[in-house]
């Protein structure tokens, strides 16, 4: 049996066999106990997205709490929803960008951030001690009247930027929002923004027939031809739940989220200087470019939860992850795909175009290595090699990150496998392999030592 429910998204499965109605209704249950009060529940697209949030809800109302629907939305809008309304949380049923048979069950704080650590670990020891009050009859909780939650989440995003200046720049773009929840509200936010969007994948279906919903180089295909055949100023790619953004310069170039986050990072601090957050898995190019301009970096452990909260108590002017997962306090403390998306025009009408914006930003080269490593061997590997770096700077936030003159070596135990991730970063792709290879002998033969 499972002991721990939520992974570092959520409770996360494949649909009717470890994701199923008991389980879902249950928890629903649990999360009532635990939130007693008013519940706001959305979904993405996914075709059990119905069903589980059905289950869901009977078990909030069975715990008592009333149940605000705002059917399929973007986590973010549910998450700005939470925040600005008068409700305990949210629950979002969503598997971002895994595959269609897979879905999942993520909390949200009264507050609007994505649920710590802590509270999540309350709400599985009542699922899982099955401790749910008796209530009779007259406590069970209802649902409450439908309510659009996407319209206020898109004025706060219009009230951010300058749409004057967007405007002014007349551009056009290619949206693809991979049949998620983005085609709910970012093909409209565009429109209202001025910018002209040639829609790709932007009708809300389930099976994801347009191509998987992690926008990866190799699922953006149709998404960059078109750009290249037309006029666009990018392209903008969103993953299933439209909590991430990732885009394509106007030459039709992929650009990987280390990019994006170093650009919107450099106008942010240029703006208003102190301090970006972001894990210490992401790119030197993140870091250069916010010194360049006076800020200061953070590091955290990886997790877009963490950089958040990390952001709330350092008073940060910007923070995100390489993913697209970008984070904008004065929005809200969560990643957000249409507020990137917003952000991103309003920068390329001012100061674009975006490939040129691009040619700025360092580049790094990047090698990704994973071992397997059982769970019990993994702090006494990462002890080892921390004992081995001389007088090397060794930063011990999230694993063992080792630096360089020439860039760092990451050695960092996958949280949820029986794997020890190495990524090495450099200034040529010849050293980032060969650092790359060197840690992955130390960290086998550390392994067989210990056998
Ligand atoms: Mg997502």
């Amino acid at each position: 049996m499972r002991d721990r429910l939520f992974g570092t998204n959520g409770v996360r499965g494949v649909v009717n066999e470890d994701m199923n109605v008991q389980l879902a209704m249950n928890l629903g249950r649990a999360i009532g106990e635990f939130m007693s009060g008013k519940v706001a529940l959305a979904t993405d697209t996914r075709t059990s997205g119905q069903m589980l949030k059905s289950a869901v809800s009977c078990g909030l109302m069975a715990s008592g709490s009333d149940v605000i629907d705002l059917g399929i939305v973007p986590t973010p809008a549910l998450q700005y929803f939470v925040r600005t309304n008068p409700v305990k949380g949210g629950v979002m049923i969503t598997a971002s960008h895994n595959p269609p048979e897979f879905n999942g069950i993520k909390c949200v704080d009264a507050d609007g951030t994505e649920m710590p650590r802590e509270k999540e670990e309350q709400i599985e020891s009542i699922y899982f001690q099955g401790s749910f009050k008796h209530r009779d009859w007259s406590a069970v909780g209802c649902q409450l009247p439908p309510v659009n939650a996407i319209e206020p989440y898109a004025a706060a995003i219009r009230s951010l930027v300058d749409v004057e200046v967007i405007k002014e720049a007349g551009m056009s773009v290619v949206l693809d929002c991979a049949n998620g929840a983005g085609s709910t509200c970012a093909p409209d936010l565009l429109d209202t923004l001025g910018v002209r969007a040639v829609t790709l994948n932007c009708n809300p279906q389930g099976k994801f027939p347009g191509h998987p919903s992690e926008p990866t180089p190799d699922h953006l295909g149709d998404l960059i031809s078109l750009v290249r055949e037309t006029d666009a100023a990018m392209g903008i790619a969103q993953d299933g739940d439209a909590d991430r953004s990732i885009f394509v310069d106007e030459e039709g170039t992929y650009l990987f989220g280390d990019k994006s986050l170093s650009i919107v990072s450099r106008f942010a601090v240029r703006e208003k200087k102190g301090i970006v957050v972001t894990p210490v898995s992401s790119s030197s190019c993140v870091e250069d470019v916010v010194r360049e301009e006076g800020g200061e970096i953070l590091y955290t452990k990886v997790g877009a939860p963490i950089v958040a909260r990390k952001m709330i108590e350092v008073d940060a002017v910007f923070g995100g992850e390489e993913n697209g997962g970008l984070i904008f306090p004065q929005h809200q403390y969560c990643r957000d795909a249409a507020m990137t998306a917003a952000k991103m025009l309003e920068i390329v009408a001012r100061y674009g175009p975006l490939s040129e914006l691009v040619k700025d930003v360092p580049v790094y080269s990047l090698d990704k290595r994973k071992i397997r490593c059982p769970d019990s061997e993994k702090q006494r590997v990462l002890n080892e090699v921390a004992s081995r770096q001389g007088d090397l700077k060794v930063d011990t936030t999230d694993g063992l990150k080792v630096y360089f003159d020439d860039g760092w070596t990451l050695i960092r135990p996958s949280g949820t496998e029986p794997i020890m991730r190495i990524y090495s970063e450099g200034k040529s792709q010849q050293s980032a392999n060969d650092r790359g290879e060197r840690y992955e002998n130390l960290v086998r033969d550390l392994l067989s030592d210990g056998q």
